[in-house]
Formats: C-alpha cells, structure tokens, sequence
C-alpha cells in the first residue's frame, strides 16, 4: 500500500473516518470535504489509481455498492437525487489516485448543475469522428 495513499490509510484503520459499509473488497466513508451532507465516497480496498487498471469483479463490486448506497445516502439526508461520479486521471480533477466513487446528494434548486456544467461549451464533432471514435471505442480492448 502507498504510504502516501490517505484511503489506504483509512482502510487499514490509520487515519479515522465515518465508514457507511464494508465488505472483503469495498469499503464506503463520508468525504472529508464534502459537497453535501451525506457526501460519501465508494473504493475499492486494493489499491488502484485508474478506473481502467482495475479487475472487472473488483469494478463490478466498486460499482454495484454505488448503486446500493446512493438511495440510501439519499434517503439519510433526504435528498431529491444524486450525483454518482468519479473523476478519473488527474485531467479529470482526480486528487487522490486510488479510485473512489463520488455519491454526491442532490436538492432541487441546489447550485451544483447537471455534468455537463463541467463544461462551458459543448465539443463540436462531426458525423464522421463520431462514426470514426464509436468504430476505435467498439474494436479496442
Ligand atoms: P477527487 O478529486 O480525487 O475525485 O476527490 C478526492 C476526495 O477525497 C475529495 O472530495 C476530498 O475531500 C476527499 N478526501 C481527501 N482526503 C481525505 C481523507 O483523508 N478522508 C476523507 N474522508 N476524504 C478525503
Ligand atoms: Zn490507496
């Protein structure tokens, strides 16, 4: 584990944390900083600083305890939604490279903005790179 690593210093109980849920391979604790009340982030227990480097059972576990505690993190706080997002890679604002999954809780009429608030304008692509990219993104591994 990366003795740098402020998750894995969680997870092995070093540095205290809210934790919401715990199983062998996934662990889930309130955000330190959060968004919003309730604000709960999903890892992995292993170690991994990139979506794509993960095992698939390991992202489906990653991914399926996301969609568990979404309702519920929405439920203790009663909130009207959720934002489920990771920031993946450091162009993505990713700031602790060991994947976590963000629920964020969402209210109507808060000022967070939908995902494409992330960006100002949307990219212009034309019928071809879509066909070209949707060709790259069916054949690649
Ligand atoms: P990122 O930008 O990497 O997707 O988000 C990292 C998140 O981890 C931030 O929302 C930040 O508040 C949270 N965080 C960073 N260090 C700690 C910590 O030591 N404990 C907890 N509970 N959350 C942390
Ligand atoms: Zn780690």
């Amino acid at each position: 584990m990366p003795e740098d690593c402020p998750f894995c210093g969680i997870i092995a109980g070093e540095i205290p944390s809210y934790t919401v849920y715990g199983d062998e391979d996934v662990m889930a604790f309130l955000d330190v900083n959060p968004l919003a009340r309730g604000h709960t982030l999903v890892v992995p227990k292993k170690h991994h600083p990139r979506v794509s480097g993960i095992p698939a059972e390991t992202t489906d576990a990653v991914f399926q305890t996301a969609g568990r505690l979404s309702g519920r993190v929405a439920t203790a706080v009663d909130a009207d939604g959720t934002t489920i997002a990771v920031n993946d890679g450091p162009a993505a604002g990713q700031e602790v490279p060991h994947v976590h999954v963000h629920i964020v809780p969402r209210f109507d009429g808060d000022d967070g903005g939908a995902i494409h608030s992330l960006f100002r304008s949307q990219a212009s692509v034309s019928d071809e790179e879509l066909q070209s990219v949707a060709e790259d993104i069916k054949d690649g591994d």
